[in-house]
């Protein structure tokens, strides 16, 4: 199965199918009246269960073969067994139970009893029966999903219609081993975080949760964005050989780590790393990252029940400004809402989100709690070079609010003898269209932009970031974005400003090139893509890149500068690619050639 590959890695191992398994049975007691409904929901229910598997069996044919669709052979047996439906109905009728428990009782002792026989095929038909009454029991249930996380025995990848950020920064990554999903992006906050937290994902399956029934081993790929039901050896040996190429390079890439990002015309670039979690701060200096390009506070939100208050908050930006010390840390205020909601915010559903109630909009409308991580973030600057950012930038008013604001909260600070640093820098995100247009306006308030290239694109083209379907569409080079960039590069520079990359724009290497080109001063990658854009800055001229931006922006359309800008990387640092195996388009695959690392 073909999809987006989110975030590299490549694992292995059993499936666990979110949605399709563990939905909790509500045990109701009924009425007399009741018990002919309950046993038409039932036969309902086996009716739906039964079409679904049948659906699955043809599909699966379809795209795998008929041998390992027959593996729905048995699951239809079992839902048309007439004992399962006797015995749940005789319970509704004489136990004056609600259908959901009498089947899921008779489903469950029929597991009980094979499950305990000695003799793995006995084992698999429980597991079998499982998986087929499972369908049944989601049918009754209106086959609610679960929002909270799963609780894992063993290792296994998830996989998932969707994955929700929040349900993703709640994930045991010891036992969370990869992860794969019906839809998303690669610029969802739930494809960044997966890449954050060093787990495998391939997004935008299409119907991946449908096809696969939790128990099933499969093998999925980050790199290509593949996952293959039930791998042959033949395969299982390439993505060794393969694995093995990968750590070599990674291992000799680590040469690099204490090095600088300068070109080799001498041009020195700020090579940050962006981090979602404060406990993560360690993987800044493991990757060679010149400090935090942006730091993402919204996690220690979601990962709560309750909002984090002052001293929660300012122990955690601490942490993360003295392990990028001397080196800046940049703390992005609150960006909730469009893909990120937290639950114990109180915040209303809406139509459009990335156009609703997000980030500094929502700040500026909860003082008290943007208060808060002002002071917050204050404090820690004590502790640091912090810089403070604020996203979703669309005009000048937000700005002069938001540093009104801030300026209240440093005077209290200083009434309370509390130590900042009082020259701490505060900039902008750039990451929509009307920022740009008057970014010489935004200029006058702030001492830096960081163009957040995942949003900008998505507002620039409108093409949700998040939709698997108009993912082609999705275009970093089209010549509207490229000029957009070039446009907030003059207008900082004009003003004295410097200026960032934090999208994950700045992470692909044939994008980093445009982006060097185009005369960004920062880039702020993940810290799995820092060693690699280190290599390639480090085997690459200025001059080259600034001729690809100038000649990309006078394409009428992305395609072909994408390719140009593909091949100068390819040409630039081919280790960073692959011959001859699957790879993505950013470059983040396999390595098959033993180029010196510089
Ligand atoms: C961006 O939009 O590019 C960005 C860095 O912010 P986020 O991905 O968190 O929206
Ligand atoms: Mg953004």
């Amino acid at each position: 199965m073909r999809g987006i590959p989110a975030s590299p890695g490549v694992c292995r191992g059993r499936v666990l199918v979110l949605g399709q398994d563990r939905v909790e049975i509500v045990r109701r007691v009924i009425l007399e009246s009741e018990v002919a409904l309950e046993i038409s929901r039932l036969e309902a229910a086996l009716v739906r269960a039964r079409g679904e598997v049948q659906e699955l069996q043809q599909r699966l044919a379809v795209a795998i073969g008929a041998k390992d669709a027959q593996i729905f052979e048995v699951h239809l047996l079992i839902l048309e067994d007439p004992v399962l439906l006797n015995e749940s109905s005789r319970r509704i009728r004489e136990d004056h139970v609600n259908a959901d428990a009498a089947f899921g009782e008779v489903a469950r002792q029929y597991v009980e009893m094979l499950g305990g026989v000695d003799d793995p095929y006995f084992r698999e038909r429980a597991a079998d029966i499982r998986d087929a009454t499972q369908r049944v029991v989601n049918h009754l249930a209106g086959r609610g999903r679960r929002d909270a996380p799963p609780v894992l025995d063993e290792p296994a990848i998830i996989v998932s219609h969707d994955l929700n950020p929040s349900m993703t920064a709640q994930l045991d990554r010891t036992k969370v081993l990869g992860f794969a999903t019906d839809v998303g992006s690669r610029t969802s906050h739930t494809a960044i975080l997966a890449k954050s937290l060093g787990i495998p994902a391939v997004v935008g399956l299409h119907e991946i949760s449908k096809f696969l029934v939790s128990g099933q081993q499969v093998l999925l790929d980050g790199h290509t964005g593949t996952v293959f039901l039930n791998p042959t050896d033949q395969t299982l040996f390439e993505y060794g050989q393969l694995a093995r190429r990968r750590v070599q390079f990674e291992e000799r890439l680590r040469e690099i780590r204490e090095q600088p990002a300068v070109t080799l015309d001498g041009s020195r670039v700020i090579l940050s790393a962006n981090l979602e979690l404060a406990q993560d701060s360690g993987s800044i200096r493991e990757a060679g990252a010149e400090g935090v390009g942006l730091f993402r506070t919204e996690y220690l939100f979601l990962q709560r029940d309750s909002v984090p208050d002052e001293e929660a908050q300012y122990q955690a930006y601490r942490t993360v400004a003295e392990a990028a010390r001397p080196d800046a840390a940049i703390i992005r205020t609150l960006d909730i809402g469009g893909d990120k909601f937290i639950p114990h915010l109180e915040m209303p559903q809406e139509v459009n989100p990335f156009l609703g109630w997000r980030a500094i909009r929502f700040c500026l409308q909860r003082q008290e709690l943007f208060r808060t991580q002002l002071r917050a973030i204050l404090r820690a600057s004590a502790h640091g070079n912090v810089k403070l950012m604020y996203p979703m930038v669309s005009g000048v008013e937000e700005l002069q609010q938001a540093n009104a604001l801030l300026d209240d909260c440093r005077a209290e600070l200083r009434r309370e003898g509390l130590p900042f640093d009082e020259a701490m820098e505060v900039g902008a995100m750039i990451e929509i269209p009307s920022a740009v247009i008057v970014a010489d306006r935004l200029a006058r308030h702030v001492r830096f932009f960081s163009i957040g290239t995942n949003d900008l694109i998505q507002y620039t083209l409108a093409i949700d970031r998040l939709n698997d379907r108009i993912a082609h569409l999705y275009q970093p080079t089209h010549p509207a974005v490229l000029r957009l960039i070039q446009m907030t590069v003059e207008a900082a520079h004009r003003n004295g400003l410097w200026v960032g990359v934090c999208g994950e724009m700045a992470g692909e290497p044939d994008l980093a090139l445009l982006l060097l080109g185009l005369g960004v001063d920062e880039l702020s990658v993940s810290p799995a893509s820092v060693p690699r854009i280190k290599h390639l800055i480090r085997r690459c001229r200025l001059p080259e890149a600034r001729e690809l931006a100038a000649w990309a922006l006078e394409q009428p359309t992305g395609a072909e500068s994408l390719v140009r800008a593909q091949e100068m990387a390819r040409r630039l640092a081919p280790g960073l690619f692959p011959d001859g195996v699957p790879t993505d388009r950013s470059g983040e695959g396999a390595v098959s050639s033993e180029p010196a690392v510089t």
